[in-house]
């Protein structure tokens, strides 16, 4: 038998344990898989918890790899190399872009739209590229169910920009803004990570009439003011219920905003939700918490407030490209940093240690580029 072709993939482990090692390439192995050369691919703060050992399912399935372990990696643009069988809408050198979640395209949950939970994902949930098998996060990636799970880009359309619709721009928009934010809402955005910014970018789209960004960082609120918040507040210098009660006080309707949008993922973000939101509103969390979180039912009740929370299913990847394709959306502000797969290394120190670095997103391109 021949020897099997290799590749580079950034391959996680065991935990605190990743590196740039040559596996074999990937093949087609179901008829609806597609094979993609990744052209870039961008870091994600779910990479992060995963390489520290936050999911204890992902660390399982890299185990049961002994001497290998698994690429990280589910937010990419790749062209595409090679169809399996039953694929339809894609043939061999379009261009995609990869949705976070692979779904069927047909089974109970993908036609109500919550791909999430595809009953014919190869994992636990509908997102387990770069989690429960191999990622973007090398020069190749094996795609399942690529009809429902990537999208053609555009001719002519700048890439680097879309590598957010793989997650961060449908998570924002399908768990905090879609369905929650009405034209005229006074809205709150409480942390400023990609996620939050990516929330600031699609709020746009209903035309809110306040829009208050709130973080600790002040490079970030900057950033806040050039995406559209119409009020900044950092926690360390002012008074957040002061300031909320200040900027929605009007006549004929109870103080505090119509809709509370959680992108951190801590109880006290959470527990702020839940202080500035008006009765009637809405508090949509969108953060991952790691434990449980407070929730003040006794006081919230008496407010009529609703609560929703999700994971991201990628059904509003397509609304969102158009969006980009017409100009009403521009995520390219959010690349901040540029690596070869070569430095993949040095991209996740710098997206780490985004405090110091100023990193929101980073663009990982091939070597051969
Ligand atoms: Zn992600
Ligand atoms: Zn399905």
């Amino acid at each position: 038998m021949s020897k099997p072709e290799t590749m580079k993939a950034y391959c996680f482990s065991e935990i605190g344990k990743i590196d740039l090692i040559d596996v074999e390439k990937p093949k087609i192995l179901k008829p609806t898989d597609v094979i993609g050369k990744v052209l870039k691919a961008t870091i994600c703060g779910t990479d992060l918890h995963i390489v520290d050992g936050h999911m204890e399912f992902i660390t399982v399935a890299a185990r049961k790899r002994p001497g290998r372990g698994l690429a990280l990696g589910h937010e990419a643009i790749v062209e595409v190399i090679e169809v399996g069988s039953a694929v339809e809408k894609f043939k061999v050198g379009d261009v995609a872009i990869a949705s976070c979640v692979s779904s069927c395209g047909h089974c109970f949950y993908c036609q109500k739209n919550i791909q999430a939970h595809c009953i014919n994902s190869e994992g636990l949930l509908g997102c387990y590229l770069g989690a429960e098998i191999d990622g973007f996060h090398a020069e190749y990636t094996r795609i399942p169910f690529a009809d429902h799970s990537i999208f053609k880009v555009p001719k002519d359309q700048p890439l680097e920009p879309l590598l957010l619709l793989s997650d961060i721009l449908p998570t924002s928009y399908e768990v905090g803004v879609k369905g929650k934010v009405q034209e005229g809402d006074n809205v709150a955005v409480i942390g400023l990570g990609p996620v939050g910014l990516c929330i600031l970018m699609t709020l746009r789209l209903f035309k809110p009439s306040q829009v208050i960004a709130i973080d600790l960082d002040e490079r970030r609120l900057e950033l806040a003011k050039k995406l559209g918040a119409t009020t900044t507040i950092n926690p360390k210098k002012e008074d957040v219920m002061k300031k909320i009660l200040e900027l929605t006080t009007q006549e004929g309707k109870k103080p505090g905003v119509d809709v509370a949008i959680e992108a951190v993922g801590t109880s006290q973000t959470f527990l702020t939700c839940q202080d500035i939101v008006c009765p009637g509103g809405k508090i949509a969390n969108v953060g991952v918490h790691g434990g449980p979180a407070p929730l003040n039912l006794q006081d919230l009740w008496a407010k009529n407030v609703d609560i929703s929370t999700g994971l991201v299913s990628g059904y509003s990847t397509e609304e969102l490209l158009d969006e980009i394709v017409k100009g009403k959306i521009d995520p390219s502000p959010l690349i901040t940093h540029h690596f070869k797969l070569s430095e993949i290394e040095k991209a996740y120190d710098v997206f780490r240690n985004a405090g110091e670095t100023g990193c929101i997103k980073v663009c990982i391109t091939p070597d051969d580029e």
